[in-house]
């Protein structure tokens, strides 16, 4: 059964959530000064493609991929140029390779005939393009520099619950949780702060509560 982070945030008493946010973000900011998205990319059709090869692996993974396959994919145009086979043989390596093709396929096909080769920034719009979900949309907009949401990944998810800025399990809810709760300007930056501190402090299993900036402000902490 999955675990239940929730029930991890009755332990310790703590101050309402509106006055712990902001130390929350100081204190990860200054904690993690390099969190960022850890795909690489050098242009706008390069970000969108990366995120949607991440689902299900590890963007190290997606990253060995890519290095080649930009070379050789330039243009929404190169996408369909080449027989489904062949791209599913250059993406092969992320997994789920048939149904990456056909998204990334069918998005490369909208956005010639809808978007003049270009990738739109509005999260209604990226929404549109096949194989594009939500999070994937949440991503690339705020890589754009238009963050239109928050960006709940099961690090989000996990650290959020633990810190008691939700109470909420479906991706959504939490979402709406976290943008009533964080600045506009920094709906971009939250989520990378929780990746990487749910990557090298609060690990799913073991949280290494007394290595936490945040042990204090914390309703889950184990110190
Ligand atoms: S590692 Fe930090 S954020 Fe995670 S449960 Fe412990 S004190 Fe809370």
């Amino acid at each position: 059964m999955a675990r239940d982070y929730r029930a991890e945030a009755r332990r310790k008493k703590v101050a309402p959530k509106r006055e712990r946010i902001r130390p929350i973000v100081e204190r990860l900011k200054a904690a993690h000064p390099d969190a960022t998205i850890a795909l690489r990319f050098r242009s706008d059709l390069e970000l969108l493609v990366s995120v949607m090869l991440s689902a299900q692996t590890t963007d190290v993974n997606v990253n060995r991929v890519t290095e080649r396959l930009f070379e050789k994919y330039r243009r929404p145009e190169d996408y369909l140029a080449v027989p489904v086979e062949e791209l599913e043989r250059d993406i092969y390596a992320t997994g789920f390779f048939r149904q990456k093709a056909k998204s990334l396929r069918g998005t490369m096909k909208m956005l010639v005939e809808e978007f003049d080769g270009q990738i739109p920034r509005r999260l209604e719009e990226l929404v549109r393009l096949p194989g594009v979900a939500r999070k994937t949309a949440n991503v690339v907009a705020a890589e754009l520099g238009e963050p239109q949401g928050i960006v709940v990944d099961t690090h989000v998810r996990r650290l959020s619950q633990r810190l008691g800025l939700t109470r909420e399990e479906d991706p959504v809810k939490i979402e709406r949780d976290l943008t009533r709760l964080v600045r506009r300007e920094e709906w971009g930056l939250f989520p990378h702060l929780l990746i990487w501190h749910g990557r090298r402090v609060c690990i799913a299993r073991r949280p290494l509560c007394e290595e936490c900036v945040l042990s204090d402000l914390c309703p889950s902490s184990r110190v």
